[in-house]
């Protein structure tokens, strides 16, 4: 489906697929995100919920509103 967007979390527990534009954009630069990616920083965007649909590992998934 043009424009769906999937990912998941870093373990692989869980996945998604997005569909939508991104409300922010926006890097981190901890040190948990430098060192799970072994570079300067993790880029991370905000959706909204409506737009993302869990496909594996829902039950460790929270919503925030
Ligand atoms: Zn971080």
């Amino acid at each position: 489906m043009k424009d769906m967007k999937k990912g998941g979390c870093h373990c692989g527990a869980i996945g998604y697929e997005y569909r939508g534009k991104p409300i922010c954009c926006y890097a981190c630069h901890c040190t948990d995100c430098q060192t799970v990616t072994g570079s300067a920083c993790t880029i991370s965007i905000w959706v909204m919920v409506d737009e993302v649909q869990v496909v594996r590992g829902n039950v460790s998934v929270s919503y925030y509103t």
